[in-house]
């Protein structure tokens, strides 16, 4: 018989979880909800709760939206968001998970105490990502940001850096960045910018810790497969780093895609999934291929 087995550390995040769990009991409760943007980077979650009633618009449609109530995701959102909405008269429902509501007044504080002729933030994150557009706004945009160490020459190599990072961002690549800045700004402008050079790595602890709690779970089984969203950031990086540590790990975003031939001459199965893949999918997942593994 296989044994198949779900990661222990798997499962949504804190932020996503509280977000979807107030989406959940607000629908069911029988109001109507517009949530801005997708609540989660899961096609199967956002399926799940637009069933339950949720009608996702994006930041256009906010603009002409009539009265009603709009859930904020856990990335959060620029200043603007909010202004947009209180001048439509639409109730925000705030999802901003706590840990990135901290950094955004964080990143501001920064800002506003800097002297912008001689020093520079920079953020290390997705240009595109939802929580990097959220952070921005709150520094008027005035912000680098990188995301790899290939772009760390875009940086004025004359004014002091001060490093923050995307809460979800790899830790191990915000080490690289920060070296290489360092790097740059000790062979682009000497030992005094470098002495300068100020780093926060704000990734959120729950993203810290899943690399280790991954790394102790999918060497020791014959096949992993990993849960999430293809659109996931969190999702791409873990599933990479799964397959680094097993070559035999197929990433999935749904129970259907998994195929029997995958499991031929396999005695031990493991499920794992990104920051934004619930428990219920994994069971979900874990109960489809037992069906399937015993037939
Ligand atoms: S990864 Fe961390 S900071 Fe980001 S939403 Fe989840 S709990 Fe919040």
């Amino acid at each position: 018989m296989i044994k198949i087995e779900i990661d222990p550390a798997a499962g949504f995040c804190f932020g996503v979880d509280e977000v979807i769990k107030t989406a959940e009991k607000r629908l069911r409760s029988g109001e109507a909800l517009y949530g801005l943007g997708d609540m989660v980077h899961n096609a199967a979650e956002m399926k799940r709760l637009q069933s339950l009633g949720l009608k996702t618009i994006d930041h256009q449609q906010l603009i002409d939206l009539p009265p009603g109530k709009v859930l904020f995701r856990a990335h959060g959102e620029p200043p603007e968001t909010y202004i947009i909405a209180e001048q439509n008269g639409v109730e925000v429902i705030d999802g901003t998970c706590p840990i990135v509501a901290r950094l955004q007044r964080k990143l501001k504080k920064a800002y506003d105490a800097m002297d912008h002729s001689k020093e520079q933030l920079v953020i290390f994150g997705k240009p595109d990502h939802p929580e990097t557009i959220g952070l921005l706004g709150q520094v008027d945009g005035d912000a680098l940001v990188l995301s790899s160490v290939e772009d760390v020459s875009a940086i004025d190599p004359e004014k002091r850096v001060w490093l923050f990072s995307q809460t979800t961002m790899d830790p191990e690549r915000f080490k690289e960045v920060e070296k290489a800045l360092k790097d740059y700004l000790r062979k682009h402008s000497g030992e005094i910018k470098y002495a300068h050079f100020r780093s926060d790595c704000t990734i959120c602890g729950q993203m810290k810790k899943r690399k280790p709690g991954l790394s102790r779970f999918a060497r020791k089984y014959d096949v992993m497969l990993f849960v999430s969203g293809k659109n996931s950031s969190n999702g791409k990086m873990l599933y990479e780093y799964c397959k680094s540590l097993n070559p035999v790990t197929y990433w999935i975003s749904d129970k259907e895609e998994v195929e029997k031939q995958w499991f031929e001459e396999c005695r031990s199965i493991g499920i794992s999934g990104a920051t934004s893949t619930s428990r219920a999918q994994l069971e979900s997942v874990l109960e489809h291929v037992k069906k399937l593994t015993s037939s």
